[in-house]
């Protein structure tokens, strides 16, 4: 009896039920309707969900901290949305279908009215892409969502390592609404067409899937142009020819924060010529774009021919 009470001391069981009370009412029931199409036979409740699926998976996750990777002031449905949004969008860059996600919340304290919003978030990027919420974890801390999403190929799995010599370089669309989103956000923390892009950004999944079967290579931008083309140029071992003017960019009174800001998660991908136009009328077929940018060439990137001293000027921009 006497160990009994010193385990189970009374601050652990309010603890405990707490924990479970968040997770029953603001966790929980979040777009179950598509278990069962989605291959999931076990959700939230047990230690584990269960999967069952005949098929490869893509397995990606993304933490967001407050301070860093968002603001405190943002609300919590914003917070919610968008930690799911930037784990989605490495799904949409390697052209996959997402089925599900795990979050892990760490918050300092427990707020309803906090979580309410938060539960409306997840609710609406649940239904946006029909993918349930199967499990997680809540812990006290300051505060920050660490989001585990799966998914399964698309026609083909695009990586950072398939761009060829010869390659045209395209990108999904405009660069800098994040930035701009964030910059209008900090001076009047409103939810409007300027800060939306940035509170609530859209995964390219539909894009992803769309140039799935044609793409060569592909990445997601969220750490801004030249970072991202880096890493697929690095990934490939073939260099790149950007022709810096056709890359299309939300403000052209902000181009260096546009191109280099990040948070946009558009998609950076690589084509070969000759299947351009093919790529070209498959996303027609979802009313989206391809935005021409370069060639990949050469074994380094080179911005309008070979002028890299342009980016000595760079700074100019700001
Ligand atoms: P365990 O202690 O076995 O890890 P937990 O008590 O943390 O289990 O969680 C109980 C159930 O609630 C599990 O199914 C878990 O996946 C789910 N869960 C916990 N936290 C979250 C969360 N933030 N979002 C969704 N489900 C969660
Ligand atoms: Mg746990």
């Amino acid at each position: 009896m006497e160990w009994a009470q010193l385990v189970y001391s009374k601050d652990t069981q309010v603890n405990i039920s707490s924990e479970f009370s968040i997770i029953k009412k603001y966790l929980s029931g979040i777009g179950t309707s598509y278990l069962n199409t989605n291959g999931i036979d076990l959700s939230i409740g047990d230690d584990c969900a269960v999967l069952a699926k005949n098929s490869r998976l893509l397995i990606s996750t993304d933490t967001s901290v407050v301070g860093l990777h968002f603001l405190k002031s943002m609300s919590s449905d914003a917070i919610a949305y968008r930690s799911v949004a930037i784990a989605l969008s490495d799904i949409a860059a390697m052209g996959g279908q997402p089925v599900a996600f795990n979050l892990s919340l760490v918050m300092p304290n427990f707020n309803s009215e906090w979580m309410k919003g938060f539960r409306k978030g997840l609710q609406k990027i649940s239904r946006e892409f029909k993918l349930p919420l199967i499990g997680g974890d809540l812990v006290k801390g300051p505060l920050q969502i660490s989001v585990t999403v799966l998914g399964i190929p698309g026609k083909n799995i695009l990586l950072r390592s398939g761009a060829q010599d010869g390659d045209i370089l395209c990108l999904s669309d405009a660069l800098g609404f994040g930035y701009l989103g964030l910059r209008a956000f900090k001076r009047n923390s409103l939810l409007n067409s300027k800060t939306k892009p940035y509170l609530f950004p859209k995964a390219q999944i539909s894009y992803g899937l769309a140039i799935s079967n044609i793409a060569s290579s592909a990445i997601d931008i969220s750490d801004g142009l030249f970072q991202d083309l880096s890493h697929l140029i690095l990934g490939s071992g073939v260099g790149c020819n950007l022709d810096l003017a056709k890359v299309p960019i939300a403000d052209k009174k902000y181009p260096k924060q546009c191109l280099e800001f990040g948070d946009d998660y558009q998609i950076l991908y690589t084509v070969s010529p000759n299947k351009l136009k093919t790529l070209q009328a498959n996303l027609k077929s979802i009313r989206k774009k391809c935005h021409t940018i370069g060639v990949m060439s050469g074994k380094n990137l080179k911005i309008n021919n070979n002028n890299l001293g342009f980016l000595k000027n760079w700074d100019h921009f700001k």
